[in-house]
């Protein structure tokens, strides 16, 4: 088994590396950094892709970004994401080279592409970490549970396997009881010129170009990718301020709602009921089936308070509740709530923010 902590790094449509990956690269140094003496473990940045160009030049940002080295998987069939193809890259992979660990944010594509990957290298999988502890030269990892009511701690049994991680994005932050980080997770900058060796393997499915004559193959075909319009939901993992509507708010609220969130250069998040009626995203959504937030400034607007939504933010440093009924729950986890109106209460709030900055 090589002694190797793989971090699977995602792209955006410009070849940029995600600020997520970028944490993941980080969170991957605090296991490194913390590792027993004997156990000191090689960060290897992993990229799949069909543009060769592009794959290096973000390799290179990894390798400046913490990474010790970079493993570019290339073909043709990896042009876009698919489970598929992306699987059976990775694990043919990581099937011959054995690495200890192999990580995943918890993005779309993470929590996708790693329980696929543990069951193809029939490795143990833990999901959506929050936090590390190691005890006794063990590593534990902390999720949540019960809907975020209790955290508890798990480990590998079988250390001889190949390890599958996905760890949640913006938690960490060099909490962990016992690690101790250089710099909290999602703080690493890029430093071009650390120099780290990238190494090419060319990927080709098994069954490409060997099909039988007559024989079928049902396969999911890319039809077009459509471009999010300008979206910050992409953001919110990462977003230091969020603003987020729900039912009460209505799609009139939303608009005070992103626009309280451009003053403060915040995030838009939303509850599922603003996102089932049609009003924001889906990227947007906060809560046990959207993403968890960990910002420092949580302002949300006609959101009840739901366990659902509660535990995608519960993690916020401050929380300001807009909600005209008093006995709503979501006042049960704020700093500071308003009860009110939030039609009256949003606009009076920019014009404030406005007034103040002169
Ligand atoms: C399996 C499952 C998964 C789920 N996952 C999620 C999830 O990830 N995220 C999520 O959010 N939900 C999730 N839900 C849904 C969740 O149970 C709630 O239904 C949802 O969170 C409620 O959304 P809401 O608070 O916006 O709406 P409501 O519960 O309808 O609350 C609206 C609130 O707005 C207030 N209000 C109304 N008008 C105004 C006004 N003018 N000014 C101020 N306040 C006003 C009301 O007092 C009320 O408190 C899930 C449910 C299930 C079953």
């Amino acid at each position: 088994m090589k002694k190797e902590i793989w971090a699977y790094l995602e792209t955006d449509s410009r070849g940029e590396l995600l600020s997520s990956s970028k944490e993941l690269l980080a969170k991957a140094g605090i296991i490194a950094a913390t590792a027993e003496e004997e156990e000191k473990y090689l960060i290897c940045a992993l990229l799949a892709g069909a543009e060769h160009d592009v794959l290096e030049n973000t390799a290179e940002k990894a390798l400046g970004a913490g990474a010790d080295k970079a493993v570019l998987i290339e073909g043709d069939e990896l042009a876009v994401y698919s489970a598929e193809f992306y699987s059976d890259a990775i694990g043919r992979l990581a099937g011959t080279e054995k690495p200890k660990m192999i990580l995943f944010e918890r993005t779309t594509d993470g929590m996708d592409l790693a329980p696929r990957l543990a069951a193809r290298l029939q490795a143990g999988m833990i999901s959506d970490c929050v936090d590390l502890v190691r005890e006794g030269g063990k590593l534990l990892w902390i999720r949540h549970a019960f809907g975020g009511t209790a955290a508890v701690s798990v480990s590998f049994r079988e250390q001889e396997r190949t390890q599958i991680i996905s760890i949640r994005p913006g938690s960490f932050g060099g909490s962990g009881r016992g690690i101790k980080a250089a710099e909290p997770a999602g703080m690493v900058q890029d430093a071009p010129g650390k120099k780290g060796a990238i190494t090419i393997k060319p990927y080709k499915s098994a069954d490409s170009g060997s099909r039988a004559a007559g024989e079928k193959i049902v396969r999911p075909a890319l039809l077009e990718v459509l471009e999010a319009a300008a979206d910050r939901g992409a953001d919110l993992g990462t977003a230091n301020v969020i603003v987020a509507g729900g039912n009460g708010a209505g799609p009139e609220g939303f608009k005070l709602i992103e626009e309280l969130a451009d003053l403060l250069h915040g995030a838009v998040g939303a509850s599922r009921v603003a996102v089932d009626k049609g009003w924001i995203s889906h990227a947007h959504l906060i809560g046990q089936s959207g993403i968890t937030v960990t910002p420092d400034l949580y302002i949300n607007c006609g959101i009840s308070g739901s366990v659902q939504h509660i535990v995608g933010m519960r993690d916020a440093k401050c929380v300001v509740s807009i909600n005209k009924d008093p006995k709503a729950l979501i006042f049960n986890v704020s700093d500071y709530g308003i009860v009110g109106n939030l039609h009256k209460i949003l606009p009076a709030l920019i014009a404030e923010i406005r007034r103040h900055r002169g």
